[in-house]
């Protein structure tokens, strides 16, 4: 019989502190500016501050696509 455990394997047990981290940290509001995002859900971001509700990535408010996506959208608005 074969028993697994949450702990098997140094690498997993680093990844998961990574994203428990960084879905605990606050992020910077793209509303007001200021820095009182918290995760409220999955992918489910609100501030403190002003209430702005938005939706990002699913353990950090911001991800790498969604920022190289709202770059091309401001680009889109600018020409
Ligand atoms: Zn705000």
């Amino acid at each position: 019989m074969v028993k697994f455990s949450v702990r098997c394997g140094a690498e997993i047990r680093k990844r998961v502190n990574a994203v428990s981290k960084s879905k605990r940290s606050k992020y910077f509001c793209p509303a007001c500016g200021k820095k009182k995002v918290k995760r409220k859900g999955f992918a489910v971001w609100t501030c403190r501050s002003c209430g702005t509700t938005f939706s990002g990535g699913a353990y950090a408010a911001t991800t790498p696509i969604g920022e190289a996506g709202s770059k091309i959208i401001e680009d889109l608005k600018k020409s």
